[in-house]
């Protein structure tokens, strides 16, 4: 059969037909929503398998990343269709590995962000004229929200840190990129996601970002149990580099307030190599490279 996630560049319309059409295939895929983007874009959680154990995968955080979103929308297909048939992914048979666990993925956290970073500032209405004054018309590297947050900067972990490190690099106002808002949590996507994870007891969370092929999985003093094994693993199955927090990416971003909210592990994967954003040519080596890493996320 075909594949309905094709290896293309995904707008707004074509992401939106490709969950109806994998909902309409799939009779076991679940699809509902965590909340709505600043523009009211649906942030579409889909779910499989079967009980109250949870995992979950986030991906389109950073809008120029976009390249995450189709790689985790074509993973939630691929296990959605060896469900359906009893097959193996990766080794595992997939039914099995969901008797009795839940795997939730969110494919586009950012999804205003990532129709500008896709087709401009026309598709962020009232916000363009900002858009379009921040971004001064290159909006390929726009990574921030509609109203120019970065998600990532966002969230409450040492958001008053990260603020005063914004200010020292003179980010103060709203920008393509690194901007954390006026308060921790300010934003719609921020507030839907950790709505989400304070409502169920997930396990563990991986984030998708591109790029550098690099595994972030501590913050601050907190280790949660398993968390150092778990990237070592993950580090070896994909040949991705375990690294450190540094500069501006030590504190708000989504791994490190889950970590320090539920000291349970958090992960954000760096995809690829290259320069953001990556070229949608690089999509199936890199899908080859994390396939496994993210079937083996849903048992440990
Ligand atoms: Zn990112």
């Amino acid at each position: 059969m075909q594949r309905i996630v094709k290896n293309k560049k995904m707008n707004w319309d074509t992401y939106t037909s490709y969950i109806k059409k994998l909902s309409t295939r799939y009779p076991h895929a679940e699809v509902s929503t965590c909340g709505k983007s600043h523009l009211k874009r649906e942030l579409f959680s889909l779910s499989l398998g079967k009980g109250t154990n949870y995992v979950l995968y986030v991906g389109g955080v950073h809008a120029q990343e976009w390249i995450t979103s189709v790689l985790l929308l074509r993973f939630y297909e691929d296990l959605c269709d060896r469900y359906a048939c009893g097959g193996e992914l990766a080794g595992l048979n997939v039914r099995e590995i969901l008797s009795d666990r839940r795997l939730i993925i969110i494919p586009e956290l950012n999804p205003d962000g990532i129709e500008i970073a896709l087709t401009g500032a026309q598709a962020v209405g009232e916000y363009k004229a900002i858009c379009e004054k921040v971004s001064k018309g290159d909006y390929s590297c726009w990574n921030a929200n509609a109203r120019g947050v970065d998600i990532n900067h966002n969230f409450d972990a040492g958001w008053e840190v990260l603020h005063q490190m914004e200010r020292r690099e003179g980010i103060t106002a709203p920008s393509a990129r690194r901007y954390g808002g006026t308060h921790a949590e300010s934003e719609d996507e921020t507030k839907a996601l950790t709505r989400l994870c304070r409502e169920l007891p997930i396990r563990h969370a991986i984030a998708l970002h591109s790029q550098g092929e690099e595994i972030y999985w501590e913050y601050g003093k907190s280790m949660p149990p398993k968390a150092f094994l778990m990237a070592k693993i993950f580090a070896a199955i994909t040949e991705y580099t375990l690294v450190k927090n540094e500069g501006l990416a030590s504190h708000g971003g989504f791994k490190d307030w889950f970590i320090s909210e539920f000291s349970r592990p958090a992960f954000t994967v760096e995809v690829g190599k290259g320069q953001n954003p990556l070229p949608i040519s690089q999509l199936e080596e890199i899908y080859l490279k994390i396939e496994e890493m993210l079937c083996i996320g849903i048992i440990m």
